[in-house]
């Protein structure tokens, strides 16, 4: 198939130079793109349907005959309509085309043919508008590609069809044998053929497995190989014993499964492997990383190390400061915090104990990466919320040790997909449980005109002795319509919510004033934060139970789902109130996902469907290669590709082995095409 990627897309049949820039619009410059662009969905074609059998709004295939073709008429708007009268033997059907004139010549009474479309029972009759149609020898599954002004799918179908012509008889495949068989994927001759052109719908699948099976083998390959020096390194402290039972009993809950994986993993890593951890600990709000972070800290302090923990602000810096010295109280184990904020006498003081290991756990913010920190022994580095941190702060802080084990925690449910594409180099923990009696956080849609409604229930909860978010999209008030954190809290001053103690918090505030308006929101002196998006990460207020968002649709799913993760963390039942005037279908079925589930990797696989993984992240931000499928959900293609990859880089780290040569050029071509680093 390799040869195909030299042959121009010109060199088919009916391609001229008008169309070969339209294909090349697509990305698609040779024949061997064009076998790789896949469909993005069928029409089946192959199974024809009686038209009393087609269920109401589902499109179906119609095998039926021309009963009356009448001539052509013009509509009073213009339009030309045709109408035919068709029956499948049993049923009569009226359809209609309109301006397609041409087609009366072809639908000739008598005739029998395939009509794609839905059918509407209107009472007096069935009824079919404008349907594709085809004649009866075209009864198969039709693929539908994406597609460009200029050039339809039918067009790219029929390239498609010259172009497998082209494959060789069998075409080899860059997998090699012993890993199709033991992850039972179809071979790649089968895959590329029946992608395009199934027979069966289940061909379609099980092809579409395969090729993102193999999209995220190689780029896994290549990721590893860019990569691979990190892993070359030794690791210098290990663990030698596992103290997490120990610490278990410490706690004050029984750990979840998730926990107790994610922190097995983690051990394994630093007990077992040569070279020190890297491991990305993904979790939703609440599914107690903090807990899998204090379990691996313990043993790794039995164990001689010291553990230094950076988050990316001081108010959450200090919050786990809180929760580990909760957490490790009876531990003996010694917990400091360093921030900006603390007095240079202090830091002194903290400078040396870290020095001298007097301290174990340092947990701080920026003010970590400091010249005048010095530590002892540094054998772990964990950092929350990583993505807010440059590669930069990170590795200053690493250098502190002598290749210390990495643990990264993420609070952002990201798709599997993308967390791969994004920490390519780290290995992966999911905490997919939460602890026990965490209660959902119920979620109501509504429009402005019941705002006063929805403020009167937030009335009720501060009364209550809760407090209530409001987030904004804006800070200043433009011209648009969207809310703006200033306007609207001095709207909200005028309504009976003024008699309470407003703040507003926003991104353009002095760090300084940020720390003051939060530290009164988390001391309960206030009882509405008005704000922009600057609360999203991580902040603990558990006495916080309403979330209400404005203009909604702004936002990201999965912005939504990390605002709303700032309330449900106490005993008191809470509620997000999402406001949005906009109907479109799109944010109706958006902020219906929110309203439905609570689960963020859900929401965050069906914001990544929506948006692509482009818009997601600005995966080009990253230098990263676009996956063709990135619909990968349910399947656990990522770890089995994962395995697979390292299976394959044990034997062959340069993959330079003849059967190896396939996934080589393959991996070459992706990051390629991504215009990336080159691979040696
Ligand atoms: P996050 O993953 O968002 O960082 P945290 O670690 O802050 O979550 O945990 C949220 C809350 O859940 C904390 O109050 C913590 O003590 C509690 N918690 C963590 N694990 C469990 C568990 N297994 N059972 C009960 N409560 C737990
Ligand atoms: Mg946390």
């Amino acid at each position: 198939m390799a040869s195909l990627f030299r042959k121009p897309i010109g060199t088919l049949g009916g391609v001229g130079p008008k169309k070969q820039q339209l294909f090349e619009k697509l990305g698609i410059l040779s024949v061997g793109d064009l076998l790789r662009f896949y469909p993005r969905a069928y029409e089946d074609w192959s199974a024809p349907c009686k038209i009393a059998d087609v269920p109401e709004n589902t499109v179906r295939c119609i095998k039926a005959r021309v009963e009356t073709a009448h001539k052509p008429f013009v509509a009073r708007t213009g339009t030309i309509l045709l109408k035919i009268d068709v029956t499948d033997g049993d049923d009569f059907m009226t359809v209609t085309f309109f301006n397609q004139r041409y087609l009366f010549d072809k639908l000739k009474d008598g005739g029998e043919f395939l009509f794609y479309g839905t059918v509407k029972d209107t009472g007096i009759g069935y009824e079919m508008l404008s349907p594709a149609v085809s004649d009866i020898t075209a009864a198969e599954i039709h693929p539908v590609y994406p597609q460009t002004a200029g050039l339809t799918t039918r067009q790219i179908e029929a390239a498609v069809r010259q172009a497998v012509k082209l494959l060789p008889e069998k075409t080899n495949d860059p997998i090699p044998q012993e890993i199709l068989d033991e992850y039972n994927i179809c071979s790649l001759d089968f895959a590329i053929r029946r992608i395009h052109f199934p027979e069966k719908m289940e061909d379609a699948l099980k092809s579409r497995e395969r090729l993102a099976f193999e999209e995220m083998l190689v780029l896994q390959l290549g990721m590893a190989r860019l990569k691979g020096s990190t892993k070359k390194e030794k690791a210098t402290l290990k663990i030698t014993e596992d103290h997490t039972e120990e610490f278990f009993d410490l706690l004050p809950f029984e750990p979840t499964n998730a926990q107790k994986r994610a922190v097995s993993q983690c051990i394994d890593d630093m007990m077992n492997k040569s070279y020190p951890m890297n491991r990305l600990i993904q979790g939703d709000v609440g599914s107690g990383k903090t807990a899998v972070a204090a379990a691996v800290c313990y043993s790794a302090v039995k164990n001689g190390m010291q553990c230094a923990f950076m988050a990316p602000t001081e108010i959450l810096a200090t919050q786990h400061y809180q929760s580990l010295s909760t957490l490790l109280a009876d531990s003996g184990i010694s917990i400091e915090l360093l921030t900006g904020s603390v007095t240079p006498a202090k830091k002194r003081v903290v400078y040396e104990a870290l020095e001298n290991g007097d301290i174990d756990i340092i947990i701080g913010t920026h003010a970590l990466i400091s010249e005048k920190v010095v530590f002892k022994a540094l054998g772990l580095v964990i950092t929350d919320e990583q993505h807010r941190f440059g590669v930069a702060q990170r590795s200053a802080l690493i250098s502190k040790g002598d290749s210390p084990h990495i643990m990264v925690m993420s609070a952002t449910p990201i798709p599997r997909t993308l967390a791969l594409m994004i920490f390519g180099d780290l290995e992966l923990s999911v905490l997919d449980e939460m602890p026990p009696g965490r209660q959902k956080v119920d979620t109501y849609f509504i429009d402005g005109a019941k705002r006063t409604r929805a403020y009167r229930f937030l009335k009720k909860h501060i009364e209550n002795g809760n407090q209530c978010y409001i987030v904004c999209p804006l800070v200043e008030q433009n011209l648009s319509e969207l809310q703006s954190a200033e306007e609207y809290i001095s709207k909200l001053k005028q309504t009976p919510l003024g008699e309470y103690n407003l703040a507003l918090l926003h991104g353009k505030m002095k760090p300084k004033e940020k720390e003051a308006v939060m530290s009164d929101f988390v001391s309960g002196k206030t009882d509405i934060l008005v704000s922009t998006t600057v609360i999203e990460v991580g902040v603990n207020v558990p006495n916080a139970t309403i979330m209400m968002i404005e203009n909604a649709e702004r936002f990201g799913l999965s912005q939504l789902h990390q605002l709303r993760g700032r309330v449900g963390r106490g005993k008191d039942k809470s509620y997000c109130i999402l406001v949005s005037d906009n109907c479109s279908d799109s944010t109706i079925e958006r902020l219906g996902i929110m309203c439905k589930t609570n689960n963020g990797f859900e929401i965050a696989d069906a914001d990544l469907k929506m948006r692509g993984p482009g818009d997601f992240f600005g995966s080009r931000q990253h230098g990263l290669p676009e996956l063709k499928i990135d619909d990968m959900s349910g399947m656990d293609i990522l770890e089995q590709t994962q395995d697979a990859a390292k299976k394959i880089l044990s034997s062959d780290p340069d993959l330079t082995q003849p059967g190896h040569g396939g996934l080589k050029f393959e991996t070459e071509r992706l990051f390629e095409k991504a215009g990336g680093e080159q691979l040696q």
